[in-house]
């Protein structure tokens, strides 16, 4: 990895681009930006790239299935499924059945909508064979359809987003954290902190590329913080049982769950609605909490016994996964989320000082979106 650090940089420590933020957002994002044949530099306040959100998730390559209250977020997931599917061949997981089963009761589309959704955006779409359905409870289980949904291994990601990386030349300073930014003339000077101390650099453009974290570097620098909505976050680490173990289930649309291969370490994520989700907070200007430390300090008390309770009522075959241990995390959307479940990106240029952008996406494959933002504002 070209990994560089502050005192590597020419004696004006100046960059074209600095993207803050090395998740798969920011490393994505500064590749789109070295093709550009900038001078650009990634920043990463931890010890390795991508070990936050873009490690500790579902890790499910969407195709539009989980939108069904959402329908431009489904067509898009579609349109960019194979996109990344193909990109990203090397990560890709393709050894396991998906099925999206429909409840019965409290679900807020049919078996009969849930079908014809799909048919409407073109994503392959059968009812599952007996063998599966049998596996269901029918009193809560309206019908089960078999699907083409993937799931990508964050680490082969991470390796392959390094790689690019160092192919095209980007600067990468890890073990550093964005302080605070400024506008000192015609360029942006940010403040970091690491290595030696404080240090500053000077840029044309800066992308916060931090997820979670986005407001701490605003709020740091007096800029305007964004509406974002945060919940503290348990995905549950099991073994599944054989009869289960080739198949991945998500059960649609309302309060229900999911599990999900978790390649990382050939176990799989249970991760229920009402259970995964323990906690929530929206970001207030002059009430701003830091969502790391709030984590940090969480009291971390599994809802494995509740999810396991709940999700047996649908798929008894459950009751015999076997709990491992639980991923924690910060999830981040826009509160506007809350309302249509839609998963837009957020691309705000020139956010409360000119040549700061603030990007967030809510799930892998918007960086297509994210791409084409950015064909348009530089
Ligand atoms: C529980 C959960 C389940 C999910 N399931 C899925 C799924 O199945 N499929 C899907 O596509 N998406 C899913 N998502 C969403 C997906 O994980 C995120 O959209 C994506 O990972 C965001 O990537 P990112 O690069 O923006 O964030 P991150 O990966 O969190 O990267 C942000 C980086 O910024 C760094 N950073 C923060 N502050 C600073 C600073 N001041 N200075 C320097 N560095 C800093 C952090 O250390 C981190 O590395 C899920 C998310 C969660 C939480």
């Amino acid at each position: 990895m070209t990994e560089t650090n502050a005192e590597n940089r020419d004696e004006k420590g100046q960059y074209d681009a600095v993207v803050v933020g090395g998740g798969f957002f920011g490393c994505h994002l500064a590749l789109e930006l070295r093709r550009r044949s900038c001078r650009v530099l990634l920043v990463e306040q931890d010890t390795d790239l991508m070990l936050r959100a873009s490690y500790v998730n579902q890790a499910r390559v969407h195709n539009g299935y989980h939108y069904p209250r959402h329908f431009l977020t489904a067509l898009r997931s579609r349109v960019n499924f194979p996109r990344f599917v193909d990109d990203f061949e090397g990560c890709i997981v393709k050894d396991f059945d998906k099925y999206y089963a429909i409840g019965r009761r409290f679900s807020k589309t049919t078996a009969r909508q849930f079908r014809a959704f799909v048919e409407r955006f073109g994503a392959p779409i059968a009812r599952a064979s007996d063998d599966i359905r049998n596996l269901f409870n029918p009193v809560m289980i309206e019908d089960v359809f078999r699907v083409k949904e993937y799931a990508f291994d964050a680490l082969r990601l991470k390796q392959i987003m390094r790689g690019r990386l160092e192919q095209e030349g980007v600067e990468i300073l890890l073990r550093h954290r964005a302080e605070m930014l400024h506008r000192e003339g015609a360029q942006l000077a940010l403040t970091l902190s690491g290595g030696q101390g404080r240090t500053d650099i000077q840029a044309r453009r800066i992308f916060n590329c931090t997820y979670a974290n986005l407001n701490c570097l605003l709020n740091n620098s007096n800029l305007p913080l964004l509406p974002l909505k945060h919940e503290i976050t348990e995905l549950c680490l099991v073994q599944l049982p054989e009869q289960l173990r080739d198949i991945s289930v998500t059960v649609m649309c309302g309060p229900f769950f999911s599990f999900m291969p978790f390649p990382p370490l050939g176990l799989s994520t249970l991760s229920h609605v009402r259970y995964t989700p323990h906690c929530h907070w929206y970001d207030q200007p002059g009430d701003y909490i830091s969502p790391y430390q709030h984590l940090q300090n969480y009291r971390r008390r599994s809802s494995f016994p509740a999810m396991l309770r709940d999700t047996q009522r649908y798929l008894p075959a459950l009751a015999d996964c076997r709990y491992h241990d639980s991923l924690w995390e910060v999830k981040t959307t826009l509160p506007a989320s809350e309302l249509d479940d839609g998963r837009p990106i957020l691309f705000a240029p020139d956010h409360g000082v000119p040549g700061l952008t603030c990007v967030m996406g809510g799930k892998l494959d918007n960086v297509y979106d994210v791409a084409q933002e950015l064909q348009g504002a530089i």
